[in-house]
Order: structure tokens, then C-alpha cells, then sequence
């Protein structure tokens, strides 16, 4: 457990500011325990990779929190990788949330993403602050960063937080969270590298050198792809859409096209200087392996 005030020592941060590319996997703490058995399966095809970092998302609301507290204490126990906890504002008081905070502490899990979290009543609803609880992300980072002992994350948007006043504005949102301590930043997922790139210039044109890495989702599913881009704000562009739509019924040449897609846009991310890749994986390992596999052939990660 990290004292308080102590700077954790493992830290892939660095590492986002080295000239290699880092890599990095995203899980989510599934509702049973028959998906975590797949989970752990998924997680230990992953592992000879030797990711940078892991991270496990914090359920929508709050929901399942113990799950992604245990996950990710089990990752820093028994793997040999190195967990990142999600932790959202949503639905809980600021003493609920010091509360996970010290547990994570407690579980050896030193690494966390602060983030608000998506209204309870789902992506698109009015957001509402718990009555004793914080309102955005930036509060949980200072709180973080008051507590000590952690290193901490936050998330990005390349189009623009669905409720964003512009996108200006949301880059000195970001700006103002590197400000309070947050060292890094993921994205959310998008399907244009000139997006991802555009958001980087305007934070660095406000004189701030944060780490973004983009997080990556191949479409394996159109459905399911166009839905999540859909309440995240992501735009599926014409570009995608022409190429996936003809064949949307085909699912093998879904999946086929949506993993050239993504492997496409890591070329072209890393081709630009993105310090790394997050690959949100839906706890499944085959498809990260895929263009895992294919970008190391070609000796980009
Ligand atoms: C990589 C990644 C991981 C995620 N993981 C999870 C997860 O584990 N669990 C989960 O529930 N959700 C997760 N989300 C979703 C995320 O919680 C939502 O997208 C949420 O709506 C925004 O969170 P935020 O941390 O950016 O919030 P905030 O930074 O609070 O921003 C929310 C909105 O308020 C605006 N804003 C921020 N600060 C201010 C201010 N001071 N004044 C005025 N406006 C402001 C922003 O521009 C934005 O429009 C993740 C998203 C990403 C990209």
C-alpha cells in the first residue's frame, strides 16, 4: 500500500514519454462470474504481451465498483501487469469516493483514471451532482492529488464531449485537469486520426505537453461500434460508413474490415507521433491480438 503523500515507484508513466510506443488493454468488470472466468482467460491471452498498463473500467453509476476494486487487485497480485482502476464521481458522496480511493490504496492499486462518469439515467441524460458529491472530474483529481500516493489519468475527447460548450473549451478542461495532477489522458474511441490530432494541437497550443493516447475499438459488430460512437459523441465519418454498411450483414466481413480499419488508424496515429495505443478490448482477446500482431510484424510497437 502507498503511504500518503508517497510517489508510487511503478509507474509506466515515463514510459508514455519515451520514444517507444506503449500499449495498453481496457477491461470491464463483467455482471457474473461466469464473465469473469472469461475475463481471466482473456486476460491471461494478453498477458505474454507484456502490456504497458491494464485499466478496468468503473461500472456506469457506480455499479459493480467491488468488481473492478477486486479485478484490479488481482491483476497487481498475481499478473505481471500493471492495473489502472477507473474511478467515476457519479452517484456517490465525497466521502464514498475518498472511501474507494483508499481502497484502491489498500489493494495496491496506485494508478487511477478520474473521471465523472455518464449521467445515471444514461450518456444522453442531464447530468445531476450527488448532493454531497462532486460535479467534474477535476474535483476527483484534486481530491486524488490531496490524498497523495497516486498517479492519476483522466480521459479525452478528440470530437468533443457530447457536452461540451465547444471544443476550445474542452481542451482547457483537460488543460485544467493536467493542471491539478492528472499526468496522462485516454480518449475515447473516434475513427479519424485527423480527429485525435487536432485535439492534441489544441492542448499543446495552450502550452501543455500532457501525454494522449488514443484508445482504440475496432468495429468487430456495426451495431454495437455504431451505438457506443453514437452516446460517446464519436461521429461514425462517411469514410467508415461507406466501406462497413454495404457488407453490414456479412458479420466475418465486418469483423474483417473493422480490424483493417483500426489497424490502419494505429498506423497512421503512431506515424504522428501518438505516444502509445489503449485498446479497449470488451474483455475479449482475439481481435487486440490481431492488430497487435500485424503492427509488431511491421516493427511499430
Ligand atoms: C478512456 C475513457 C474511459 C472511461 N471509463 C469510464 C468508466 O470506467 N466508467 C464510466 O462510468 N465512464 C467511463 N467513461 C465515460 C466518461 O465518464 C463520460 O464520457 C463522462 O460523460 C465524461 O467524463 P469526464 O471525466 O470527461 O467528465 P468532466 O471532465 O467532468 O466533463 C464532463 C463535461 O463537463 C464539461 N466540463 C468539465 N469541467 C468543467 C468545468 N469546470 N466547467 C464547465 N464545464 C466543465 C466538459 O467539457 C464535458 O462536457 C470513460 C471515457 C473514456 C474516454
Amino acid at each position: 500500500m502507498a503511504l500518503h503523500g508517497e510517489t508510487p515507484t511503478r509507474s509506466f508513466v515515463e514510459a508514455l514519454r519515451a520514444p517507444h510506443p506503449t500499449y495498453s488493454f481496457e477491461f470491464f468488470p463483467p455482471k457474473d462470474d461466469d464473465g469473469e472466468a472469461v475475463l481471466w482467460r482473456t486476460l491471461a491471452d494478453l498477458e505474454p504481451l507484456e502490456p504497458t498498463f491494464v485499466s478496468v473500467t468503473y461500472g456506469a453509476g457506480g455499479a459493480n465498483q467491488d468488481r473492478t476494486i477486486s479485478i484490479t487487485e488481482r491483476i497487481a497480485r498475481e499478473t505481471s501487469m500493471h492495473p489502472v482502476g477507473h474511478l467515476t464521481v457519479v452517484g456517490q458522496s465525497r466521502a464514498e469516493i475518498e472511501h474507494v480511493l483508499k481502497q484502491y490504496a489498500a489493494a495496491g492499486v496506485t494508478d487511477v483514471l478520474a473521471l465523472r462518469g455518464d449521467p445515471q439515467g444514461g450518456p444522453r441524460a442531464p447530468w445531476q451532482t450527488h448532493p454531497e458529491g462532486m460535479t467534474h472530474a477535476v474535483e476527483l483529481v484534486e481530491l486524488a492529488a490531496r490524498i497523495g500516493g497516486f498517479r492519476v489519468g483522466v480521459d479525452a475527447f478528440p470530437e468533443g464531449h457530447p457536452d461540451a460548450a465547444s471544443l476550445d473549451h474542452d481542451a482547457e478542461v483537460l488543460v485544467a485537469k493536467a493542471d491539478a495532477g492528472a499526468e496522462y489522458a485516454i480518449t475515447q474511441l473516434f475513427f479519424r486520426a485527423s480527429d485525435y490530432f487536432s485535439l492534441v494541437d489544441r492542448v499543446r497550443a495552450l502550452g501543455s505537453d500532457l501525454p494522449i493516447v488514443p484508445g482504440i475499438m475496432p468495429i468487430l459488430n456495426f451495431g454495437q461500434v455504431a451505438r457506443m460512437a453514437e452516446l460517446s459523441g464519436a461521429a461514425m465519418p462517411a469514410e467508415v460508413l461507406e466501406q462497413i454498411e454495404p457488407i453490414q450483414d456479412d458479420k466475418t466481413a465486418v469483423r474483417a474490415k473493422g480490424i483493417e480499419l483500426a489497424t490502419q488508424l494505429c498506423r497512421d496515429l503512431l506515424a504522428g507521433g501518438a505516444p502509445g495505443l489503449h485498446f479497449m478490448t470488451l474483455n475479449r482477446s482475439k481481435a487486440t491480438r490481431e492488430i497487435f500482431e500485424t503492427l509488431r510484424s511491421e516493427s511499430l510497437i
